[in-house]
């Protein structure tokens, strides 16, 4: 059957009718484990009751006003990310793109009040990915993304993580910021050290630049911090957060500093749907739940494991797994087979996970998951893995019926 739908997305022939905690149940009459949660979005599962509540009240009151009145709902959200953060100033967006958007302009502003209008160039790392605006294809770098659509956007380069000669190699009088994500994620669960960080932090501080971290994906707990910097003591500048923040509402956040900040006055950037009631609404009840005490060192206890577990399955299956990589509930596999043929093996199981680059698997459930649910994965990944394998003895053997 054809779909009217552009074909940008190669779906699989499974669609959900409904979902409860990190169950998801298919059309196909299946229930199936959920270790994408929507790549990293649903961080409270599905049908979470304090986030149905939140969303049903508020739809009964008020959806949207735009941005020309005052939104209590989102000065509270605001009020809650700064207090928690090393930051000054929120700006809400829809998406994670347009939330680096913003943090790209915001960087592209300082120093442009600064009298530096030269200073626009971002550094960027290879392997990363920020989105699918023009923009954020450009600051993402990758040729696949960029292939077509006209010039790329101007000012951005490009290093590989971890080689810091390279990058101060590049950083020159137009340099405004550098840009990186903690852990890429779409890039194969890479996570950049400590140490690296640090030398980041200290470029920027040295050459006046803006050191901009990208959590959409490892934010709002994934990691068992609010946010993944919190583990290497290294403060970003600016710093932007989509994904989880809503629960699968769509919301993004550009988070700052008031000094990082400050060239985003009156009128230079806007949004209509950003911020409005009923996503702040969502985004408080999120924080609700992530910020009880306890809820944090439980993501951080069952990602570790989830980390020993996983570690455990790669030595009973050298001929799948290659490596285990990640932190907290933001886990990847590095496979020996292609992901996708990991990722319909898992499916073949009832488990849902998410293809990344590097070949790499990723195992991204929602932070609610019980010890219980994350046992059960395992079973599951270890089935996956035993029919890979079966797989593979059979095309090994010359004249075996495939
Ligand atoms: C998903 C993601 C984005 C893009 O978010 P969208 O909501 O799809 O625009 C940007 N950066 C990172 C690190 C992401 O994981």
């Amino acid at each position: 059957m054809t779909s009217p739908l552009l074909p940008t997305f190669a779906r699989a022939e499974l669609s959900f009718e409904k979902g409860e905690g990190p169950w998801l149940y298919g059309r196909d009459g299946e229930r199936y484990l959920d270790f994408g949660a929507g790549i990293a979005v649903n961080a409270l599962g599905h049908a979470h009751p304090h986030l149905v509540k939140a969303l049903s009240e508020q739809a009964s009151k008020i959806w949207h006003s735009s941005n020309l009145f005052q939104i209590p709902e989102g000065e509270r959200l605001a009020q809650r990310l700064v207090d928690n953060t090393f930051a000054d100033f929120v700006f809400f967006a829809n998406s994670g793109a347009e939330a680096n958007e913003a943090a790209i302009k915001m960087a592209r502003r300082y120093h442009y009040v600064n009298g530096n209008p030269e200073r626009f160039h971002i550094v960027t790392f290879e392997g990363a990915f920020h989105g699918r605006t023009l923009g954020t294809i450009a600051a993402g770098g990758q040729a696949k993304y960029l292939e077509g659509f006209g010039p790329k956007v101007q000012g951005f380069d490009q290093v590989p993580v971890e080689d810091l000669e390279a990058l101060k190699a590049v950083i020159g009088p137009q340099t405004a910021a550098l840009m990186i994500e903690p852990i890429q994620g779409e890039g194969g669960v890479r996570s950049v050290s400590p140490a690296f960080l640090r030398e980041l932090r200290a470029l920027c501080d040295s050459q006046g630049l803006l050191l901009i971290f990208d959590e959409i994906q490892t934010g709002v707990g994934r990691t068992g911090k609010l946010f993944a910097y919190e583990w290497s003591g290294v403060t970003p500048d600016i710093m932007t957060v989509a994904k989880g923040i809503g629960g699968g509402f769509p919301l993004g956040a550009c988070l700052a500093t008031a000094e990082a900040g400050k060239g985003l006055t009156l009128g230079t950037h806007g949004t209509t749907f950003g911020g409005n009631p009923l996503a702040m609404a969502v985004g408080n009840a999120v924080l609700d739940v992530i910020l009880e005490p306890g809820f944090l060192e439980s993501v951080e206890r069952k990602g570790l494991l989830l980390k020993q577990r996983l570690a455990e399955l790669k030595d009973r299956h050298p001929n799948v797994i290659a490596e285990v990589r990640g932190q907290g509930l933001m886990m990847g596999l590095r496979t020996v087979v292609p992901n996708t043929e990991f990722v319909n093996a898992a499916r073949e199981q009832k488990l849902i996970v998410i293809g990344a680059g590097d070949n790499v698997v990723r195992l991204l459930p929602p932070l609610i998951i019980t010890e219980a649910d994350l046992g059960e994965a395992i079973d599951r990944l270890d089935a996956a893995c035993t029919a890979i394998e079966a797989e593979q003895k059979n095309a090994s053997q010359p004249g075996a019926i495939q």
